[in-house]
């Protein structure tokens, strides 16, 4: 297959995101996006949302199953199962920090520009807040009562802690439990060709989902919070491009370049979805195929990473607090500013990879620190386009530590990594099916059929 054809979906896939831009701009400037019109009702709101849900639940519909087989096979292919503690710890601390100098910088850059002060839009605002879980809580939870409840519910961390538990089970049973290896490894499989499923129909949904968000953007809402936006992008941007990628390069010594190219398709799907966890399957796609991150590291870190690393969350909670509390008039001094540090971090490992739970966080925030929750209705109407681009930075730093963990365990292959090709996509070969197999699994069930 030439290198051609098989950059064609990631190609598409951007093209289908472009395109999504420039037709939802259309809608919004026209105003045909509004309700009571053919466009707005059947178009934008209708079919748009319609298919842009679909393929949302399309993900989420792939997210437990793939983590608990990913999961066992990654437990049981692990070989030492000390290595288990260590890339959970090297994940965890890297999380961390990575998530602690985004927030630092959000301050550092929004204090240093004097974000939002000078507005006065405090009498605007109507948002009231919800409480984040606390820590200890956050800590009991991550042992389920019911495994099965926390599956249907798509909890994270009590999932993950279930399959690793599974997976060391299996390995103390031993070779009679070979079988469910293998079982899972096969269900493993047929989950990740799924996934491939799931990425033919990327272009059109992806589409349809950023042409939807675009045309019910706030323009006029937007331009009267340039400051805060432009200030939030900017950190975005500095630390996906900058901080992220010294990070990777000192920790693993891996090429930053072929690291941003590779990551653009799980950008995408973050971008569309404004979901970590819808965007596992693409993301721990990603990470094995394209960049060679063998499975016993992956199946750990991407689950993890979307439920408990988000940088990008972090800097919007360090730049909304710096604008609000300027906006308002409040002195948070270095104090103030340390404990905004330590509360995104912490609320961030309690809190789920779901669109919008960065608000939530904030408000946990803003009680801490003494600042009007209801600020936060300030910057509610921009939220979602800055969910959005938050998102696709969240996955970024998921994807750029479940590299350094895997380099620093030889459990990466550079060959992959450095191989531009490696693991790309077209649409022919997502959905590919050999007719030979096709013969074959059909025979087996004439057998099987033939013996009942
Ligand atoms: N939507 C983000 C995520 O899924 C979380 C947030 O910032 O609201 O990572």
């Amino acid at each position: 297959m030439s290198e051609k054809r098989k950059m064609t979906l990631t190609t598409q896939v951007l093209l289908g995101m472009f395109l999504g831009i420039v037709l939802g701009l259309a809608f919004n400037l026209t105003g045909l996006n509004a309700g009571g019109t053919f466009t707005g009702d059947y178009i934008v709101n209708g079919l748009f949302h319609v298919v842009g849900k679909m393929f949302v639940n399309a993900l989420k519909m792939l997210v437990v199953p793939l983590v608990f087989f990913s999961l066992i096979c990654g437990v049981c292919g692990i070989g030492d199962i000390r290595m288990l503690g260590r890339v959970g710890t090297k994940s965890f601390a890297l999380y961390m920090l990575t998530t602690a100098i985004a927030i630092a910088t959000a301050i550092i850059i929004a204090a240093g520009l004097g974000i939002g002060g000078g507005l006065d839009l405090a009498t605007t605002s109507d948002f009231s807040g919800r409480e984040a879980p606390p820590l200890t809580q956050v800590l009991i939870d991550i042992i389920p009562t019911n495994p099965l409840a926390a599956m249907a519910e798509g909890d994270m961390l009590p999932i993950i802690f279930f399959s690793i538990m599974v997976g060391i089970s299996i390995l103390m049973v031993g070779t009679k439990a070979k079988s469910v290896v293998e079982g899972a490894e096969i269900a493993n499989e047929i989950m990740m060709k799924m996934v491939n499923i799931i990425m033919a129909v990327a272009p059109y949904a992806v589409f349809a989902l950023i042409c939807k968000a675009v045309a019910n953007l706030g323009l006029e809402l937007l331009a009267s919070l340039a400051g805060y936006v432009l200030v939030l992008v900017g950190a975005l941007m500095f630390h996906l491009f900058v901080t992220l990628m010294i990070v990777l390069k000192v920790f693993s010594g891996l090429n930053p370049v072929t690291f941003m190219k590779k990551i653009r398709n799980a950008q995408v799907f973050a971008f569309s979805t404004a979901s970590s966890n819808a965007t596992i399957p693409v993301t721990m796609r990603t990470v094995t195929e394209r960049y060679g991150v063998d499975n016993s590291v992956a199946s750990f870190t991407v689950p993890f990473g979307a439920t408990i690393n988000m940088d990008g969350t972090a800097i919007m909670q360090g730049v909304a607090t710096v604008f609000i509390a300027n906006v308002y008039g409040v002195e948070l001094g270095m104090a103030g500013y340390l404990t905004v540090i330590l509360m995104s971090v912490l609320a961030s490992i309690g809190t789920a990879g779901v669109p919008g739970v960065g608000l939530i966080m904030l408000s946990m925030v803003f009680t801490q620190v003494g600042l009007p929750v209801e600020g936060i209705g300030l910057i509610l109407g921009v939220d979602r386009l800055m969910d959005m681009i938050r998102t696709a930075v969240n996955v970024s730093g998921d994807a750029a530590v479940s590299c350094i963990v895997a380099k620093s365990e030889k459990k990466l292959d550079t060959e992959v990594y450095n191989d531009p090709t490696a693991g790309a996509l077209s649409v022919d070969d997502a959905i590919h099916i050999d007719p030979k197999i096709e013969e074959e699994l059909a025979q087996v069930v004439d057998r099987v059929h033939g013996q009942t």
